[in-house]
C-alpha cells in the first residue's frame, strides 16, 4: 500500500503537468464516475488528505481517489506507451500536453468541493503529517485514546494520524528503538512525541526533491543512490540480514486484525511487557 509520501509526490507530480490545463477527454470504468462531464473543465489543483488524492475541477467539482493496495497514477505524453496494460485502466484525464492514466484504483468518486469537509472518511482522519497544519499534540492525544492497541497498530490508523503506511510503521519503531509489539498504554509522552515527530520527520523527508522514495537509511556511501528500495531501509524487508546497528538479524511477524508483516530487531528495540518475543526469520 502506498505510504502518505508516495502519494504526496504524485499529487505533486500530476499537478504539475495539469493544473491550469483543460481537460480535453475523460474516460473511466468506473461507473460512479460517469455521471458528470468532466471533458471541458479545468484542473484548478491536485492536493492530498493522507492518502486520499483530491484532483479539483472547476466547476466545484472534486475527483477523490484513493489507491488501496495496488492502484497508481501514471503520467504520458499522447501516444505514449503505458507501462501498465489497458484492463487495468480505471480513469484517464487527458489535456492537449498529457494523459494521465489512474491504474486499479479501487475507490474514486466524484464531490462537490463544499462536500468534502463533510466527506466521512476524510473528517475522521487523524492528524495529516505531510499538511503545513500538522498538529503532534492532537496526534498525542489521537494515540493516547488507543492506550489498549499495539503502538505498530495504531500507526496504521489513519484516524490517528494520516500517512504513515507499514514500511514507516516498522522504520519509525526502529529508529525510536520502541518494540512494536508495546501497547501504546505502556509508552511515556516522551516516547510518544519522539514516535510523532520521526514520523513527520521522515515522511518530510521523502516528498523533498531528490530523494529516492521512501528512504530513511543512507548508509556510508551517502552520494550513492541505491535503486533497491530495501538498501534505504533500516529494518523493512529485510528479514533474517543482519541489523544495520547491532548485527542481530531483523526479526519478522505478521501483526494486527489485517496481518500487516513487522520487521524489528530484538536487541535495538527490547520488549517489554506482553507482546511480540524475538522469533528471528519466524513469521
Ligand atoms: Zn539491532
Amino acid at each position: 500500500m502506498p505510504e502518505g509520501d508516495t502519494i504526496f509526490r504524485a499529487a505533486r507530480t500530476l499537478h504539475r503537468a495539469l493544473a491550469g490545463k483543460t481537460v480535453v477527454r475523460f474516460e473511466s470504468m468506473l461507473p460512479a464516475l460517469d455521471r458528470l462531464e468532466i471533458a471541458g473543465r479545468t484542473i484548478d489543483r491536485v492536493s492530498t488528505a493522507g492518502k486520499h488524492l483530491l484532483m479539483h475541477f472547476s466547476g466545484d467539482l472534486v475527483l477523490r481517489t484513493h489507491m488501496r493496495m495496488n492502484g497508481s497514477w501514471h503520467i504520458y505524453r499522447p501516444g505514449e506507451r503505458w507501462q501498465r496494460p489497458r484492463r487495468d485502466m480505471r480513469v484517464v484525464i487527458a489535456t492537449d500536453e498529457y494523459e494521465a492514466v489512474g491504474f486499479s484504483i479501487p475507490e474514486a468518486e466524484l464531490i462537490a468541493s463544499r462536500d468534502l469537509r463533510r466527506h466521512d472518511d476524510l473528517r475522521k482522519l487523524g492528524p495529516d503529517l505531510l499538511a503545513d497544519t500538522f498538529d503532534a499534540a492532537e496526534a498525542m492525544r489521537r494515540l493516547r485514546e488507543r492506550g489498549e492497541i499495539a503502538i505498530a497498530d495504531a500507526l496504521l490508523n489513519q484516524r490517528v494520524m494520516a500517512g504513515i503506511g507499514n514500511v514507516y510503521k516498522s522504520e519509525v519503531l526502529f529508529l525510536c528503538r520502541i518494540n512494536p509489539a508495546t501497547q501504546v498504554r505502556d509508552l511515556d509522552d516522551a516516547q510518544l512525541a519522539s514516535i510523532v515527530e520521526t514520523a513527520a520527520r521522515l515522511l518530510r523527508l521523502n516528498v523533498s526533491e531528490g530523494v529516492a522514495p521512501m528512504t530513511t537509511y543512507t548508509g556510508f556511501r551517502r552520494t550513492t543512490r541505491r535503486d533497491d528500495p530495501k538498501e534505504r531501509l533500516w529494518v523493512y524487508g529485510r528479514a533474517r540480514l543482519p541489523c544495520r546497528r547491532c548485527g542481530t538479524p531483523v526479526s519478522i511477524r505478521k501483526q494486527g486484525t489485517d496481518a500487516r508483516l513487522t520487521y524489528w530487531c530484538s536487541t535495538c528495540q527490547p520488549h517489554v511487557g506482553t507482546g511480540l518475543q524475538a522469533r528471528p526469520g519466524g513469521v
